[in-house]
């Protein structure tokens, strides 16, 4: 059996590239070794168990291998895994946009599907671009956004996003030469409440003293994932809708890891009490099973492409509204119906709330904090190259939970339907394992 895992891992070390890693790491760093997953769970090939802390890279919402996606997916496969949709439509794909709008904030009312959620969010600055370019706005060639926003790692959402680790040396590849957040003011940490308040006011001034400029502003609403899970206060995305309103431009809310529920309703945006003009979501839409995604427009943009051909949105993915994906997304908007998810796991981020809230009790902690089913805290000030958290991403692995911290920060991410004893044990492994590397560091220091 390990035999055949260690040449599994050779063939890897020899052939793969993996995500955010330095070929020099990749020859180093042995991955977790995952044949298996089952709810919150990770499985190895002896049976070994970890609890999934970071959600499959933030998507895992329902847990691994729900009984129902699995019956959708193969179910849907027996009728036709893919066709295309340009001159043809497949029945999920056209009853999933209907439950979507359903369900969506008020006035998006039309889905556009694309694979991932860096192609959701190309479309959504795609089709805002090009709406004022054919309708008497043409100046309007510039976005807005959030220092320390991301939105995904191709170059338009890069060139929007601001996590300088990421897409810093891309920049000269974006429109202007510089990201879209670039001079605006950077809160240094989720509760610089002066930092949030002159950043909002800074994106204010900038709307109003360019507007005919401006084709939108696109945000993460209330919580910046890669930034290191830093929340905002509603009131300012609040001010935001109205501010965009006001100079009549659009607000884009980029949903792609909030939505689903991760913040406790179904949109952060419906949380925040707003509706955006243009929404993206991937990530959790297919339960993290498989890559689907949809941008959500107003009529109002729609309405903006018609005329003759060369009025429409040039975009389209081979794998746009892809059955496989279309039937899995529709199930998973049955199950948080049938299973009642969103309620159920308010108890379950109250929990996640509380553990995190004790967390901050241990030495070396600087803050914490939790929205939903997200909690996070800093360990310092090192951003995303800081190295506690992954001292405490190898504390975790020896006790039994998988976590993938940002720099300096860790976080976990559960699934919405995790059991109240599996996540007192996640919580429990997150607390020794700050406690244990935070302690480790304390006395590497006096040394
Ligand atoms: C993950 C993420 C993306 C990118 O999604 P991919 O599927 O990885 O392309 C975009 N925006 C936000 C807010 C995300 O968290």
């Amino acid at each position: 059996m390990s035999d055949a895992r260690d040449e599994l891992l050779r063939i890897d070390r020899r052939h793969l590239w993996r995500p955010y890693t330095s070929s020099e790491d990749h020859q180093t760093q042995t991955p977790l070794f995952i044949e298996r997953a089952e709810g919150p769970y990770l499985y190895g090939a002896h049976g070994e168990r970890y609890l999934d802390g970071s959600g499959a890279w933030w998507c895992n919402n329902l847990g691994h291998g729900h009984p129902r996606l699995r019956d959708a997916l193969t179910r849907q496969a027996q009728d036709i895994m893919h066709c295309s949709m340009a001159g043809t439509v497949h029945p999920s794909a056209v009853l999933l946009a209907q439950e979507l709008v359903d369900l969506a904030p008020p006035g998006l009312t039309r889905v556009f599907y694309s694979d991932n959620g860096s192609t959701s969010v190309e479309v959504a600055l795609k089709m805002a671009f090009q709406y004022w370019q054919q309708n008497g706005r043409p100046g309007r060639t510039r976005f807005l956004a959030l220092p320390g926003g991301y939105h995904g790692d191709t170059i338009g959402a890069m060139s929007v996003g601001d996590v300088g680790a990421f897409n810093g040396i891309f920049a000269p590849l974006f429109p202007g030469g510089r990201p879209a957040a670039e001079g605006l003011p950077d809160p240094a940490h989720a509760d610089d409440e002066a930092g949030w308040e002159a950043l909002f006011g800074a994106l204010e001034a900038a709307l109003r003293a360019t507007p005919d400029e401006i084709a939108g502003v696109i945000v993460e609403p209330l919580i910046q994932g890669a930034a290191g899970m830093r929340t905002y206060p509603s009131r300012y995305l609040q001010r935001l809708r109205e501010v965009t309103r006001e100079v009549d431009t659009f607000l884009i809310c980029d949903e792609v890891f909030t939505g689903l529920g991760r913040t406790g309703t179904l949109w952060a945006s419906t949380g925040a009490g707003i509706a955006p003009d243009l929404l993206c979501t991937a990530k959790g839409l297919s339960g993290g099973a498989l890559p689907f995604s949809a941008t959500l427009a107003t009529e109002r943009v729609f309405d903006g492409f018609r005329g003759d051909k060369t009025r429409a949105l040039m975009h389209g993915h081979t794998f746009y509204g892809n059955p496989l994906g279309a039937a899995v997304a529709r199930e998973v908007l049955a199950i948080y119906r049938d299973e009642q998810i969103l309620e159920r796991s308010q108890a379950r981020g109250a929990q996640l709330a509380a553990g995190f809230a004790r967390l901050a009790d241990v030495p070396g902690v600087l803050r914490t904090r939790s929205l939903g089913m997200v909690a996070a805290a800093d360990l310092g000030a090192g951003g995303y190259l800081g190295k506690l958290g992954w001292a405490v991403h190898d504390e975790a692995r020896a006790r039994g939970a998988q976590l993938r911290p940002l720099g300096d920060t860790i976080y976990v991410v559960p699934p919405l339907n995790i059991a109240e004893s599996a996540l007192d044990d996640l919580l429990a492994i997150v607390h020794a394992s700050v406690a244990a590397a935070l302690d480790e560091q304390r006395v590497r220091d006096h040394v």
